[in-house]
């Protein structure tokens, strides 16, 4: 389903560009150069739907093909909210470089946020249940589902992503304070997002083939090791020339920090 145009928020948001705003995040990566920008909302596509039957949406802002494309999944696990907050602040507020395609999803587990649970409906974790390197996990909070992308959360973000085939794809997550760090990714965006988001790399390999045996306590909730291999940026990675990058916020960042997210991941993904 494809929707042209979200009139009202795409009115709302353009005046907002007028208001003035430094984050916390941004003060030291505010958009520069002589790219225009652009805060219009161009397309809305319902990727799928939830188990519970609410709909995982997706917002574009810039052209359908740029020559670079830039997804930010605000949500995986529906009890770390700050990353919808970031994504929905880009969505509304950040305005982009005009020839960037970036794609906004605030959340892929819509059922998990209004339910205030890490796992979807069903009690799957949505970041277990990629088709690589599956496997049967007992039940409780990393739970991995019957089967590989046995659940619908999963299949839409899948479909979605097969089909955009982003260069660079922030996930963002809670509460270690981290950004994952891939070796066989391009190493200068990702150290410009830790740098722009004041966070450590985590050199590790979370998920990708050459992940090192997990330090971690099985059923952990630490990124990491091949306990962790079914995640949506180790499938990404392995199958894809793009960079899926696991973004760990804080427990607690600040409101600014979350607001200026965005446009750190932006200006990171963006450098030349
Ligand atoms: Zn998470």
């Amino acid at each position: 389903m494809r929707v042209r145009v979200w009139a009202r928020l795409t009115v709302a948001a353009s005046a907002l560009t007028l208001l003035p705003w430094v984050g916390e995040a941004s003060a030291d990566t505010a958009p520069s150069g002589d790219h225009e920008r652009t805060n219009r909302v161009e397309e809305v596509q319902v990727l799928g739907r939830s188990v519970d039957g609410r709909r995982i949406v997706a917002y574009r802002k810039g052209p359908e093909d740029a020559k670079r494309t830039v997804v930010v999944l605000g949500q995986m696990h529906g009890d770390e909210r700050a990353g919808v907050t970031t994504a929905r602040w880009l969505r509304d507020r950040v305005p982009v470089r005009a020839d960037v395609t970036v794609w906004v999803v605030p959340t892929m587990n819509p059922d998990g946020l209004a339910r205030g649970t890490r796992t979807n409906a069903r009690g799957v974790d949505l970041n277990r249940n990629w088709p690589m390197n599956w496997r049967r996990t007992g039940r409780g909070i990393t739970y991995s589902g019957p089967r590989a992308a046995s659940e619908p959360e999963t299949r839409a973000m899948l479909r979605f992503l097969r089909r955009v085939q982003p260069d660079f794809v922030a996930s963002l997550h809670q509460p270690y304070g981290e950004v994952g760090f891939y070796a066989d990714k391009p190493r200068l965006f990702q150290r410009r997002l830790a740098r722009y988001l004041h966070l450590p790399l985590r050199g590790i390999d979370i998920g990708g083939p050459t992940a090192p045996p997990d330090p971690n306590p099985p059923g952990d909730l630490q990124p990491g090791g091949a306990d962790n291999a079914p995640t949506m940026t180790g499938w990404y990675n392995a199958h894809f020339p793009g960079t899926a990058i696991t973004v760990e916020f804080r427990e607690h960042p600040t409101r600014r920090f979350v607001r200026g997210a965005g446009t750190a991941l932006l200006r990171a993904a963006l450098a030349d």
